[in-house]
């Protein structure tokens, strides 16, 4: 079982990560949580690199992200799923497609091809949206910590906007979910959807 969370910085993705491993591990499961930038020793020096390098152009941000997916998924996602493990991702493809394409203005479905080139077509089984404003994500960050963060609302809400978009394609891949609403509520939200089982 593998699955994503995605949505704006801020939102509370972090909190509904660690939630959600808690509940698989009290149920018996082995939980894989990682992250994207920085899954691994190659993604923690991508990390490094894209969120506090100097200027760099909107490809090679792209690639970089990619490449990070790419090592993640070969060294750590696939060994995991392969084993059984229920595998929970902080960020995955659609944070590329967001970001990238949508937010810099490069292409959604160029990232798309780019991102599922990169990660060799492995989809999560749910991807969990959790979607806030643009001017909450900002109020809730506080100060800027990295080169990304330091974007307008403008950006963000093009962010923002895209994964709806993606969530309302394919609904039945999805589950968009409330940042604002109370964390409990929200991951009592998640698991209802999982406890239904239909993820694979
Ligand atoms: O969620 P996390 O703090 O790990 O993300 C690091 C930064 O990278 C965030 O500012 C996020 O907006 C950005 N990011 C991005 N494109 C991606 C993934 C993350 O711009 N594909």
């Amino acid at each position: 079982l593998f699955i994503a969370f995605e949505g704006g910085d801020g939102a509370g993705k972090s909190t509904q990560v660690r939630r959600l491993a808690a509940a698989f591990e009290a149920a018996g499961r082995e939980v894989v949580v990682t992250r994207q930038p920085g899954g691994t020793p190659l993604g923690q020096a991508l990390r490094d690199l894209v969120l506090h390098g100097d200027h760099m152009s909107a490809r090679a941000e792209a690639l970089i992200f990619a490449a990070d997916k790419a090592q993640h998924v070969e060294a750590v996602i696939r060994p995991a799923l392969e084993r059984g493990a229920v595998v929970i991702t902080d960020r995955y493809v659609d944070s590329s497609i967001a970001y990238q394409g949508a937010g810099r203005d490069l292409g959604v479905e160029e990232v798309r091809a780019l991102q599922m080139w990169a990660v060799d077509s492995l989809r999560p089984g749910l991807t969990v949206i959790v979607d806030i404003s643009a001017e909450e994500g900002r109020r809730r960050r506080g100060a800027v910590h990295d080169r990304l963060e330091s974007e307008g609302d403008a950006y963000h809400e093009a962010v923002r906007r895209n994964f709806l978009d993606l969530a309302a394609a394919e609904e039945w891949r999805y589950l968009v979910v409330d940042g604002t609403h109370d964390p409990d509520d929200v991951h009592e939200q998640i698991w209802a959807r999982l406890r239904l089982g239909q993820e694979g």
